[in-house]
């Protein structure tokens, strides 16, 4: 049965390899993108999750075109890393607004409708780090792992209502976001995975469609690793 997805920072990256995977199984796709245009053969929404005001706007334009968003994949994400010590109070906020409370009103503003619906399937992007923990990322670490307590409590909240919550922990991607890590950093890393190779955005996707699917439908308020094996045992 064909559902309508919302993934916000769709544009590119992980959050565009979800939204292509759940098109191509037929899904009514849309994407938030926050400059530039949407991506080819999806819908895009302008959006900023920091902005109450713009989460609404956007919800509000993909139910007017594709219907209630019935799936939510809460993937918008930023880094703003360094030590503890020189880490100012806007680099911890920051991340924060965006990862974790970016999430909470975009899963507040779809809450509603999933209860009318009596259907609803939540998929946050966390990531290895908010377990594993990562020195110079304090502040994502901690909006990664506030994902967790948030949907373990909306699976509880919500539950009754046919309407799961899970967290997919990524590992390392190949996307923008890793682009910029030294290749001794990165040959550091793959000795460390299990697998031995950073990961491409299409196996993030696969485990976000899966979740998203009716064989799913008992799978809530769980973290599902895509990791490679590196944080194996959180
Ligand atoms: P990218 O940096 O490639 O993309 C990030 C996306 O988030 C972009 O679409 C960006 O939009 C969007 N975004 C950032 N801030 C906001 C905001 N305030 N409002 C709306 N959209 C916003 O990252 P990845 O694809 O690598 O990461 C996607 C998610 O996966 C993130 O949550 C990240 O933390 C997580 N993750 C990534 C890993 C990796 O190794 N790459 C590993 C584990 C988790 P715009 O294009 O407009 O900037």
């Amino acid at each position: 049965m064909a559902r309508t997805v919302l993934v916000t920072g769709g544009n590119r990256g992980i959050g565009l390899a979800i939204a292509r995977a759940f098109a191509a199984q037929g899904d009514r796709v849309a994407v938030t993108h926050r400059s530039g245009a949407a991506p080819e053969g999806l819908f895009g929404v302008r959006c900023d999750v920091t902005d109450n005001d713009s989460v609404d706007a956007a919800f509000g334009a993909v139910e007017a075109e594709l219907g209630p968003v019935e799936i939510l994949v809460a993937n918008a994400g930023v880094t703003d890393d360094t030590l503890l010590m020189r880490m100012s109070e806007e680099q911890f906020s920051g991340v924060l607004d965006t990862n974790l409370t970016g999430a909470w009103r975009c899963a507040r503003r779809a809450s509603a409708k999933m209860v009318r619906g009596r259907w609803g399937r939540m998929i946050f992007i966390s990531s290895v780090i908010a377990m594993y923990g990562q020195a110079g990322q304090v502040n994502y670490a901690a909006s990664k792992a506030g994902l967790v307590g948030m949907a373990r409590s909306i699976s509880r909240e919500l539950g009754g209502r046919n309407i799961t919550a899970n967290v997919v922990a990524p590992g390392f991607v190949e996307t923008d976001m890793t682009a910029g890590l030294a290749e001794e950093r990165k040959a550091e890393y793959r000795k460390v995975i299990p697998a031995g190779r950073f990961a491409a955005a299409d196996e993030v996707a696969g485990v976000v469609a899966w979740l998203g699917s009716d064989a799913a439908a008992y799978v809530t308020g769980a973290i599902v690793p895509v990791d490679g094996g590196l944080g194996m045992g959180h």
